[in-house]
């Protein structure tokens, strides 16, 4: 089945991350959610629910609403629907060691034709987002033809949610706990009040004034963001 290279990858008892079938009720349909993981290098792991398991990819700079950029998502192996709404640390010597910080979550509606599955075998799926950060038209396009084959692009489309200039990095903390990547790595608990990013309720005030759209619109930055900020302009490959 699809999660085979999922479950060879991971040793349970070693690792907190969620076994397949420990249950999908409190996901919803068509749910989408994207992991900041600081493993041997930072990146996304963007995932959409098709079929009951997320289709995955790692994108080391990372989703963005600005329409201008076109950012390189690795296809990865088929996630568990329960990894959906995991945060946590991966303990060292495990795949993928590092702290994982649920970055956004919500759901899609598919776009364009055919069913999800039709449309990853073509290699151009269309979507549009309704997250707490990300929201409106994207795109994921493999570039057939090239090195490995699992060489996809990460596309936001020009809409009113497209946002110039935005910058992933202003925006990192979790969705989950309100923590910051390090606080996450040091096991501190949820912060009371999750802080402020840029959520949904930003994007609207935005949208509806086109003056302000591709404002910065981060609050505080943590004092985590400066050091892994140059740690990602770094990375170039997904892990
Ligand atoms: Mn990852």
């Amino acid at each position: 089945m699809a999660l085979e290279e999922y479950t060879k990858k991971r040793r349970f008892e070693k690792t907190p991350e969620p076994g397949p079938g420990m249950g999908k009720s409190r996901f919803p349909e068509n749910y989408f959610c994207v992991q900041r993981h600081d493993a041997t290098r930072l990146h996304y792991d963007f995932r959409l629910e098709m079929d009951g398991v997320l289709k995955s990819w790692a994108v080391p700079k990372g989703p963005t609403l600005d329409p201008g950029l076109k950012h390189f998502a690795a296809h990865v192996e088929d996630h568990p629907i329960e990894y959906g709404d995991f945060e946590g640390n991966i303990p060292a010597g495990n795949y993928g060691a590092g702290s994982v910080m649920l970055w956004d979550r919500g759901t899609f509606e598919l776009l364009g034709t055919g069913t999800g599955a039709e449309q990853m075998a073509k290699g151009d799926v269309k979507f549009r987002l309704h997250g707490e950060k990300l929201t409106g038209e994207f795109a994921i396009v493999h570039m057939k033809g090239r090195g490995k084959g699992n060489e996809w692009l990460l596309i936001k489309k020009r809409d009113p949610s497209a946002a110039p200039g935005w910058d992933v990095e202003e925006h990192a903390t979790s969705v989950l706990s309100g923590r910051t990547q390090e606080e996450i790595a040091q096991n501190l608990p949820a912060r009371k009040a999750k802080q402020k990013t840029a959520g949904a309720a930003d994007r609207v005030w935005a949208s509806s004034r086109p003056a302000k759209r591709g404002a910065k619109t981060a609050a505080t930055p943590a004092p985590a963001a400066s050091a892994a900020k140059k740690k990602l302009q770094k990375s170039t490959g997904a892990a």
